[in-house]
């Protein structure tokens, strides 16, 4: 099936090269702290959003957050109706849409990981409604991008639609949820150093479009997590207030960018590639966080400084603990360098089978 959305595919992304001019879509609203989930209906209405409101959830986040919202906004007068998802597909995709047009829904709130934040993100933005996102985890920086991915025909594809209007992050779910998805989320951010030595390289050799303030406020996100590394641990508030704040950087430095560029990189692909070809990918941030010690090697940056704050942070460093065999972290590898040929990377040149063993080896992923 040949997927029919709006959305613009990421990988036909518009040339800046030469534009004088430059519009950047932010969330109006960003709140991140403990309980500022009761504050959902109020920062609706400060937005002047009078509802019917939608909020798309699933069988958990419902249990988490999306019964509860409901009950605010009913309390505040709000007409809501809740949609549960079981994907990101477009069967999903399809139920959201219609059940926005049916209801007439001015407000659509996702809450969730990553599918109903996706789900939501993608039919409002079609639909052209206000979109609100409401992490229940912070594992990575879709919660604020404009990125939303969706399964086509098995086969998840990226593709760029709004910004969220606003960002409500409470910390008290976020540090409540599995550890392993905060420390994904971080190893998300801390990603960006490899990500943003690839946007330089690719404004060096190409002449891309490189914004230096959209750098900056990457390299800046990541940092967060570097200097914080001892402190990110399970079941903190405190954690969860580092790893939230950082991914809204993180998402801040792509909108500004207009793309993905500041947040992903060669090591975005590596993590793209494994999720064609492992059996069981790992979670999202873990795949690139591992992608970007092994980028760093290549870059010559200091990949051992890296790795010992994804050590501290609990991240998966090897493939043994991504439960990922060898040769499958090799073949994607490999395979990295064509999964987006537009976005020029240190990878580019290609990578042969033995310097793809030697990097793997050499930095410890692999033994
Ligand atoms: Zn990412």
């Amino acid at each position: 099936m040949l997927l029919d959305i709006s959305g613009e595919p990421v990988g036909h992304s518009r040339k800046h090269n030469g534009d004088k001019s430059k519009s950047m879509e932010l969330p109006r609203h960003v709140t991140i702290g403990h309980d500022v989930l009761e504050s959902v209906g109020d920062i609706c209405t400060s937005l002047h959003l009078k509802g019917p409101a939608i909020i798309v959830d699933d069988i958990n986040t419902k249990k988490i957050a999306g019964d509860h919202i409901e009950e605010i906004l009913k309390s505040q007068k709000f007409m809501v109706t809740q949609i549960t998802i079981d994907d990101a597909d477009i069967k999903n995709l399809e139920l959201v849409k219609a059940e926005i047009s049916k209801t007439k829904a001015e407000i659509v709130l996702g809450v969730g990981g990553g599918k109903p934040i996706d789900m939501a993100k993608l039919g409002s933005y079609q639909l052209q409604k206000p979109f609100l996102s409401i992490p229940t985890a912070a594992s990575h920086d879709g919660i604020v991008s404009s990125q939303a991915s969706i399964k086509d025909n098995g086969e998840r594809r990226s593709f760029k639609t709004h910004t969220p209007l606003a960002v409500i992050a409470d910390t008290k779910i976020i540090a409540d949820s599995p550890y392993r998805l905060l420390a994904a989320g971080a190893g998300d951010v801390l990603s960006n150093l490899t990500a943003v030595r690839d946007w330089i390289l690719a404004k060096k050799l190409r002449n891309e479009y490189f914004s230096s303030s959209a750098a900056t406020l990457s390299e800046l996100s990541a940092n967060m997590i570097l200097e914080s590394a001892d402190m990110i641990k399970p079941r903190l508030g405190e954690s969860a207030w580092i790893v939230a704040k950082a991914l809204v950087s993180s998402g801040v430095a792509m909108s500004i960018a207009g793309s993905s560029r500041p947040a992903s990189g060669s090591e975005h692909m590596f993590s793209h590639a494994l999720d064609k070809i492992a059996e069981k990918p790992a979670y999202h941030g873990e795949q690139c966080a591992i992608g970007a010690i092994m980028m760093m090697y290549l870059h010559g940056g200091n990949w051992q400084m890296l790795r010992s704050a994804l050590i501290k942070i609990k991240v998966p460093v090897t493939a043994k603990e991504l439960k990922i065999d060898k040769d499958v972290i090799i073949e994607a590898l490999t395979l990295a360098p064509s999964i987006r040929e537009d976005r020029y990377t240190i990878l580019s040149g290609g990578l042969t089978q033995e310097a793809a063993e030697e990097m793997a080896l050499e930095t410890g992923v692999v033994n």
